[in-house]
């Protein structure tokens, strides 16, 4: 049998999601196809942080507009999405971080960002669990926190209830120049096709300059109010940028059910997903260090996920060269729940051929050779 729309989405995470429900919303026939679980790999296993970074001018621009977009998406999400704008607060250790607080303050707040330095009584005054040695923090209080595979199940949905046509559990077998062959030997026929695919995206596009990047994550027993703030500390980036070698930061989130997320470890090159308890020790002392008072809590459950990493830590966003109906959303490494939403818009924009709010050259595909691909 075979089928004819003006999109193809290969993938239903949080990526493909917003894509399938950003194209129907603009009058498109969309079709979405996924092989397990709507939001159930990285979507299901990432933290729901939605977050300014500034790593790099593309980046901030790519985190900022799409903060911005769930923020206006904000009202319309049903409860159980669990849309928090609870605030980051990203907290220096000692005194040498506080230049680094300053910076990120500066930049923040001459692009429009709303910031706030705590000194050390303030942050004490906004978590009360914190260590009293800590010196400061920067406040960045749009940021916010939400349960990722409901944001991603609720997007198809909608765009199932505007007219887009979903195939689940059919499994993509090839797809290009205007074709998708799904397992079932059904043929989807399209104008465009859109590789969301997550960390399987190169096995049906070749040469896309992706690693996995596997993380852990360890989720508490319920103990409400013990903080408020999505936590960070300000040397995260040092961690993420390590590439040859496993790393820890402290990362810890208030969930709406009391709970607490705590985070985060990168490995990579490691393909298995095995709880590592090296790693996990790692995590909790690195953030007991923090907060004391971490050691005192109970674990639930202790999970892993792969990120998908490119070599310049920035998504394929973009048309793949040599076919004109195929282009790719992926390579969002720890940032594809928050820059899903602008990830969808930036692809509309080119397919209608119109100026986006940001400029989408630094997330061009094309920006790598197949060299580098390889290497
Ligand atoms: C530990 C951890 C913490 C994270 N924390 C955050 C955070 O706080 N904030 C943030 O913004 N991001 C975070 N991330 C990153 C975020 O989770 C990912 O960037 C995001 O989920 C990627 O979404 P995706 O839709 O591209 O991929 P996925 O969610 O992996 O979706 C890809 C989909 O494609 C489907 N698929 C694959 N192959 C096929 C095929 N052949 N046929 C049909 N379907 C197929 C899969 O089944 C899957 O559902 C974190 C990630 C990890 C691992």
């Amino acid at each position: 049998m075979s089928h004819h729309y003006d999109v193809v989405v290969l993938g239903a995470g949080i990526v493909g999601a917003a894509c399938a429900l950003e194209f129907t919303q603009a009058g498109m026939r969309v079709a979405v196809v996924e092989r397990g679980v709507i939001g159930g790999e990285a979507t299901a296993a990432g933290m729901g942080h939605i977050v300014v970074m500034d790593d790099s001018p593309a980046q901030f621009a790519l985190t900022r507009y799409s903060q911005l977009l769930w923020a206006e998406l904000a009202p319309t999400l049903p409860e159980n999405i669990e849309y928090d704008r609870c605030g980051t607060l990203w907290i220096a250790q000692n005194e040498e971080e506080m230049p680094e607080l300053q910076r990120k303050y500066i930049y923040y707040q001459s692009l429009g960002v709303p910031v706030q330095i705590l000194d050390s009584s303030g942050l004490t005054e906004a978590e009360p669990n914190l260590s009293t040695s800590l010196v400061g923090a920067l406040l960045v209080p749009e940021d916010a926190v939400l349960y990722s595979p409901a944001a991603a199940l609720f997007m198809v949905q909608c765009a199932q209830k505007m007219g887009a046509k979903l195939y689940l559990e059919k499994t993509v077998v090839r797809a290009g120049e205007s074709e998708v062959l799904l397992d079932d030997a059904t043929m989807l026929r399209t104008d465009r096709i859109v590789n969301a695919m997550g960390a399987s995206a190169s096995t049906v596009t070749p040469d896309l300059p992706i690693r996995k990047r596997k993380g852990h994550l360890i989720i508490t027993d319920r103990y409400p109010g013990f903080c408020r703030h999505q936590m960070v500390e300000l040397g995260y980036l040092t961690s993420a940028h390590s590439v040859t070698s496993d790393s820890v930061a402290f990362n810890l989130q208030p969930r709406r059910t009391g709970q607490l997320l705590l985070g985060s470890s990168r490995q990579f090159d490691v393909d298995n997903g095995f709880v590592d308890r090296s790693i996990v020790k790692a995590m909790v002392e690195r953030a007991q260090r923090f907060i004391p008072k971490l050691s005192s809590l109970s674990a639930l459950r202790i999970w892993t996920g792969f990120r998908v990493a490119t070599p310049d830590h920035l998504p394929l966003i973009g048309a793949i060269q040599g076919d004109a109906s195929m282009f790719v959303a992926v390579g969002h490494e720890g940032l594809g729940i928050t820059t899903s939403l602008a990830t969808a818009h930036l692809l509309l924009d080119q397919f209608l051929e119109r100026t986006s709010i940001i400029p989408l050259d630094p997330y061009s595909p094309s920006r790598f050779s197949v060299t580098e691909a390889h290497a």
